[in-house]
């Protein structure tokens, strides 16, 4: 392999996901001289490669909201944003996130290297100096005072060896999410409203003069699922599986007319799958790709409305709620999220539940606290290095604690507070 120098930088953003990109919009607009490393070829992480939507609510006092809000006014520049009834506004289109995350990233010159993969650091003590990327065989070696692994997995934090914490509890599953399009909304939308006369989870409403419309199915008890009854007699017919009808949600997608997301199929496999093992993970997507397979035809042949659509987008990236999470100077607890303690310069403030999905039936669990809770920058620092951050779901938390703070917004505050918190370093060190 050819090895390159390149320039030092201010601040290196590792995966230029969710929380990278906060991270790396936010310390570019603060004037830092910043690179984002990203292993595919656009930005946005699980909101576009995986086709995660929508950004729950959660950030209650708007703490580190500031690249929300601009990614919000930039993407409703291209059409793809969208504010529901409920006052959310975290409906993206994830094909046109790509473009305006691009937009954004140019106004405010963050420099981006795209199909690049993080391989090695080199540090000195308890200090990273430099971090190694490679891309088409080619090694660039890149210098900068500060990093941060915003990587999801924590991978650079695994390559550095920093203290990654144990899970003892069981895993969530995974889900491969995908678009189906080509649906008579109109059709589908009426027939669905007539169903699900409780509406308990369905809505429908036109938006812009579009219909927007979200249901939901589950094998959980917890709810009265009008659409169990259609779930239970594809099983019976031996149309899809009883793992196929275990999680099903269904959204529209602003600027994508006639197509929903859905957020499914879970995967299933068995608890000890590990999201870390490219064996399980290749196992994982065959499987998943059989069951989009069913619950698309399940769909055409059983719900009125789906008689002429098709399969037009599958994630190229499964989606995965956790796997490493990063020890940082503070580990967040479960009893943090529940007793809901104030703090002085917070991250977030926010009151987003312990969302645990199970493999098992009836053991998906939402914990919600009667306070809102708030999560102190230690959780966004190393434990055994001087300048790394960790923003994102690889947060240094307990299992439960990071089912709370893995939601997209909160992931953008925590990238937004390390940036915010790094520039604030660094002009305190060129007075
Ligand atoms: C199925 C599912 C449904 C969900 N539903 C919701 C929901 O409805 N609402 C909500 O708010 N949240 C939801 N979440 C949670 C939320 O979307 C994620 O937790 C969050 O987006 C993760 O952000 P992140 O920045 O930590 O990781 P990501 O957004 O995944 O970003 C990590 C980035 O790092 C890059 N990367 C990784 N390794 C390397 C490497 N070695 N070199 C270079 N780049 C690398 C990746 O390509 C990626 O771009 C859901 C999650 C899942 C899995």
């Amino acid at each position: 392999m050819q090895s390159h120098v390149n320039d030092k930088y201010d601040l290196v953003v590792c995966g230029g996901g969710t929380a990278g990109c906060a991270a790396g919009y936010i310390a570019a607009k603060k004037g830092l001289k910043t690179l984002i490393i990203e292993k595919n070829i656009h930005l946005g992480g699980t909101i576009t490669s995986a086709l995660v939507m929508p950004a729950m609510k959660s950030n209650t006092n708007d703490i580190n909201c500031e690249f929300l809000t601009d990614f919000i006014n930039e993407l409703k520049c291209y059409g793809g944003q969208i504010t529901y009834e409920d006052g959310n506004t975290g409906w993206f289109n994830p094909e046109l996130t790509k473009i305006a995350l691009d937009s954004m990233m140019k106004k405010v010159g963050c420099n981006i290297l795209y199909d690049t993969e993080i391989q090695s650091g080199i540090t000195d003590k308890n200090h990273v100096k430099a971090i190694c990327v490679s891309s088409k065989m080619l090694s660039l070696y890149i210098e900068s005072s500060y990093f941060v692994d915003a990587t999801g997995d924590a991978n650079f934090s695994a390559i550095l060896k920093n203290k990654i914490l144990e899970n003892n509890l069981s895993r969530q599953p995974m889900t491969l999410r995908f678009h189906i399009s080509n649906i008579n909304l109109e059709k589908f939308s009426n027939w669905l409203l007539d169903f699900d006369k409780d509406r308990n989870v369905t809505t429908s409403c036109k938006i812009d003069g579009e219909i927007h419309l979200s249901t939901a199915c589950t094998w959980d008890k917890d709810k009265n699922w009008a659409l169990w009854p259609i779930f239970e007699k594809g099983i019976k017919n031996g149309d899809i599986t009883e793992e196929d009808a275990s999680y099903f949600q269904i959204f529209t997608i602003p600027g994508m007319s006639g197509t929903i997301s859905l957020n499914c199929p879970r995967i299933l496999i068995g608890e000890d799958i590990d999201p870390l093992n490219p064996y399980d993970m290749s196992n994982a997507l065959i499987k998943a790709r059989e069951q989009i397979w069913r619950i698309y035809s399940f769909l055409r042949k059983y719900f009125p409305g789906f008689e002429e659509a098709y399969i037009s987008n599958i994630a190229d990236m499964v989606g995965i709620r956790e796997s490493r999470r990063v020890q940082g100077q503070k580990i967040y607890t479960k009893n943090d999220i529940l007793s809901g303690t104030s703090i002085k310069n917070p991250v977030l403030h926010a009151d987003y539940p312990i969302d645990i999905h199970s493999y098992k039936k009836d053991s998906s669990t939402l914990q919600h606290s009667s306070v809102d809770y708030e999560l102190p920058i230690e959780c966004l620092m190393s434990s055994d290095y001087d300048n790394l951050f960790i923003a994102g779901r690889n947060v240094s938390a307990d299992f439960s604690a990071q089912a709370a703070l893995r939601i997209q917004t909160s992931c953008f505050s925590m990238g937004e507070a390390v940036a915010k918190y790094t520039s604030e370093i660094m002009e305190g060190q060129f007075k």
